[in-house]
């Protein structure tokens, strides 16, 4: 066999949480390149320290790679899907193939940064070039620093740097072609539906195929939508659940359809003055996302790990199951909070006024630890993020960074009077709630709190 021409050596694409082909900084280079290119994405369910999506993120995570794959098809390429644990076979894809290089955007986790890490020094060391983008932050951590250059802790003066720092870098293009990298016999490739992400017995996921259309064509008009209707009221109504004010784009961010620039941008054309509000108010929601992904790239651990560590003494009692099941299940006899997790059942999200209800809820008044709800909205929401969803269970939980004081316990009915104030949501999802067949609250709000509060107690006393 002929030695392969210099310029016909790939150029490999690396696909991780960016499943999208416009402002896509990595396939742009690998477009540029001149060479042929190899999209690649690697199902790792073997390095064991990696987190694998739950349930719903992989329900997501198929679809959103059919979408891809289609998509990369048309431009002339397509995607490759291996199986194993991504250090070793990546580099191995790079032997096999000689790639003459390879290109993927950041990410910001702990596991997942030792993993590149070695990817890039071996293929440096095996002479290929090895380059990563920022592409799905807004401003990269290490660029955002206090005066005393370490991180921030709290998002106001957080916000306040990053609206400093220069502005976020326009959208790039799709590519217009591509040219597919032929891929030799050597590399075992594995079909999507063998990778076993969508369910099967049951099938639960009826819901969230009504719900949702995974994908990058849909991501588009979905955030069009949203500029077009909803970004003047969303300052004023995005609080409220039984209105569809937010943009919902949550999994289309986690999963990397649209890139936060694209969204920023496309704000910024919207801005007027009957939007000016709401379009600052909803970039300060994307900012709340930066700080998030900023405090997991300072915290790694920190989906298991309190980042306030006086936490750690919190004494939290015997777990009771039937009390998780109740939350899970949305039988708590709490209006507010059934109704939020009946909703993440059936959609995969909950509205995030509801979020906070609910996981206050669980922690403040089931007194139950916050890993557990943690890890049951991993399992069941489409947009169960790495860095989005511990953090948020830890400000909830008083541990977090900028969290909210522990002290500070959401009354559900209180909420429910408030941001439900007709009931439109809560009869959404619990249509029995005034039928007379509604249960009696598993809990006592009152004396719950005050538990809660003796508990915390022992915290204060830690430090
Ligand atoms: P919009 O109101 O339209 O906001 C736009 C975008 O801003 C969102 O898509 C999201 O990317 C970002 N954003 C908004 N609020 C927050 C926030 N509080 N923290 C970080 N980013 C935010 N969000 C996730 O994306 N994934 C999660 O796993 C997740 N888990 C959560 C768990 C709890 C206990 C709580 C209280 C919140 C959680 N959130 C999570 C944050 C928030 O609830 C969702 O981002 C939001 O409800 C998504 O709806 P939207 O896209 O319509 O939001």
């Amino acid at each position: 066999m002929s030695e392969p021409r210099e310029q016909d050596r790939p150029a490999v694409v690396w696909f991780r949480d960016d499943l999208r082909i416009a402002d896509n900084p990595a396939l742009h280079a690998a477009a540029e390149s001149g060479r042929p290119v190899l999209c690649v994405f690697v199902w790792d369910d073997a390095t064991p320290e990696l987190r694998a999506p739950g349930a719903a993120g992989r329900w997501w995570l198929h679809h959103s790679l059919v979408s891809l794959g289609d998509a990369l098809e048309r431009l002339g390429a397509r995607l490759t899907i291996l199986r194993g644990p991504s250090e070793q076979t990546v580099t191995r894809l790079l032997r096999d193939t000689d790639a003459a290089g390879v290109f993927w955007n950041r990410r910001y986790g702990g596991v997942e940064r030792r993993i590149d890490e070695a990817v890039k020094s071996t293929a440096r060391d095996d002479g290929r070039e090895a380059t990563s983008f920022g592409a799905n932050l807004l401003f990269e951590p290490w660029t955002i620093r206090t005066g005393q250059g370490t991180a921030f802790s709290v998002y106001t003066p957080f916000w306040r740097a990053c609206l400093a720092a220069p502005a976020p870098r326009k959208p790039g293009p799709a590519p217009k072609s591509l040219r597919g990298a032929a891929l030799p016999g050597t590399v075992k490739t594995t079909p999507l539906d063998d990778l076993g992400l969508l369910p099967t017995h049951p099938d639960w996921a009826e819901g969230l195929r009504e719900a949702w259309e995974p994908g990058e064509k849909a991501a588009h008009h979905q955030l069009e939508k949203f500029l077009a209707d909803d970004l003047g009221a969303y300052r004023e109504e995005r609080d409220v659940p039984g209105v569809d004010a937010t943009s919902r784009l949550s999994p289309r961010l986690r999963w990397g359809e649209l890139s936060p620039h694209q969204i920023w941008h496309a704000t910024e054309e919207r801005r007027d003055r009957a939007t000016a509000q709401g379009a600052a108010t909803f970039a300060s929601e994307l900012g709340w996302r930066e700080f998030a992904y900023h405090t997991l790239f300072e915290h790694p651990d920190m989906a298991t790990v309190n980042i306030h560590r006086e936490y750690d003494s919190f004494p939290w009692p015997r777990l009771h199951p039937s009390a998780l099941r109740a939350w899970q299940k949305g039988r708590t006899g709490m209006p507010l909070v059934d109704a939020g997790m009946r909703e993440l059942w059936r959609t995969g999200v909950m509205h995030n006024r509801v979020r906070m209800v609910t996981a206050s809820f669980l922690i403040k008044n089931l007194l139950i630890d916050w890993r557990h709800g943690e890890q049951w909205f991993w399992d069941t929401l489409v947009d169960a993020d790495p860095a989005n969803n511990p953090f948020n269970w830890q400000w909830v939980a008083g541990s977090g960074a900028d969290a909210a004081p522990y002290f500070r316990v959401f009354n559900p009915e209180l909420q429910r009077e408030k941001f439900d104030t007709h009931g439109d949501y809560v009869r959404r999802w619990v249509p029995e709630w005034d039928t007379g067949d509604y249960p009696e609250p598993i809990v006592d709000l009152k004396e719950t709190r005050q538990a809660a509060l003796a508990a915390y107690d022992a915290v204060k006393r830690s430090r």
